[in-house]
């Protein structure tokens, strides 16, 4: 890879003056070079955080006034209902909304999910994008090779890197994306006043994990198409969702119980929360999410090992579940 990665905390001034990089709480070179190669996948101005959360909490910091209300996707990642829930004492409201229609009237800022953790359903970007509020997109699951949300109108392309971006569970990372480089100034002002930035390593283990995204990509999708046939076709098995697209599917089984077995019963499959990254996990999700889920829901990322020894793993653990 091109870029070095430089740990460097502060610069030494040129002739007097501060040049591009003087303290790594604004940019560091290494961060700077993983933007430059986010905002082309994704058609803007990329700016780095410490993890998917970061992102989300500096877009709220900024883009939000005390008293206002976020419309969030139902069934979207859980972390987002419970951050906007905690920020309650400082002014900000929650409504959630299908995000397959239109959003509520009174919502000041829209917070979407292509496609949702773990429901997996799509929003309609024609019909947030006609509302008047600033719209946002977590295309975490998507990831900018199948889903650009900045060239269907939306404000923020949003990614949660420690997923399928960065792609080895090496690395806690998160990344807006905005055209529009007014919106781009005052997030970044959010970030380095808060100091809310992501280390040079964690830039590198990002940048390094772009050189493979496509063929990633491309692997697990095809291997997660596969194992959603199976599994739709299971008897054990009462739903499968899966979007068509991406490396993400949720499926449920008869009750809690069962998806506690199942998920226990996984060899090659890591039994572990998270999800994008080489190795494939299953997760009963219902001990998180509590009832905004079946209780049998489990989440399948799928990985890069190979599709007759994930589906071999999987009907062994559902005949024994
Ligand atoms: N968005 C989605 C869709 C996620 O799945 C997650 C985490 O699972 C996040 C955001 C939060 O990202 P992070 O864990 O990097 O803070």
């Amino acid at each position: 890879m091109d870029a070095p990665l430089d740990r460097s905390a502060t610069w030494p001034y040129g002739d007097g003056e501060p040049g591009r990089f003087s303290y790594a709480r604004a940019d560091h070179p290494t961060g700077v070079a993983c933007e430059e190669a986010l905002g082309g996948l994704d058609g803007g101005h990329a700016l780095l955080y410490p993890s998917g959360m970061a992102a989300v909490t500096t877009v709220v910091l900024t883009m939000l006034r005390p008293g206002g209300t976020v419309a969030l996707a139902e069934g979207a990642y859980y972390g987002h209902r419970t951050l906007l829930d905690h920020l309650a004492p400082w002014g900000v409201n929650v409504v959630e909304f299908d995000q397959t229609g239109r959003p509520p009237a009174e919502a000041d800022l829209i917070l979407v999910e292509a496609p949702a953790n773990p429901l997996l359903t799509m929003p309609d970007l024609e019909a947030v994008a006609a509302h008047a509020a600033p719209v946002v997109c977590d295309a975490t699951v998507a990831s900018p090779l199948r889903l650009r949300p900045l060239d269907h109108g939306c404000d923020v392309a949003l990614h949660s890197a420690t997923k399928i971006l960065a792609g080895h569970d090496d690395a806690l990372a998160g990344v807006t994306v905005t055209r529009a480089e007014e919106l781009r100034d005052r997030l970044h002002l959010t970030r380095r006043l808060a100091g809310i930035v992501a280390s040079a390593d964690t830039a590198w283990l990002v940048h390094r994990g772009l050189e493979t995204l496509e063929t990633r990509l491309d692997r697990q999708e095809a291997t997660a198409r596969i194992l959603a046939e199976r599994l739709a076709a299971h008897p054990a098995v009462e739903t499968v969702r899966y979007p068509g697209f991406s490396f993400l599917l949720s499926f449920d089984v008869a009750d809690g119980a069962t998806a506690g077995r199942l998920e226990r019963g996984v060899e090659t499959i890591i039994n572990a929360t998270s999800l994008g990254g080489t190795r494939s996990k299953l997760e009963a999700r219902h001990r998180w999410e509590g009832d905004r889920i079946p209780p049998g829901l489990l989440r399948l990322s799928v990985g890069l090992e190979n599709v007759e020894a994930l589906w071999a793993d999987l009907e062994h653990a559902l005949v024994d579940a």
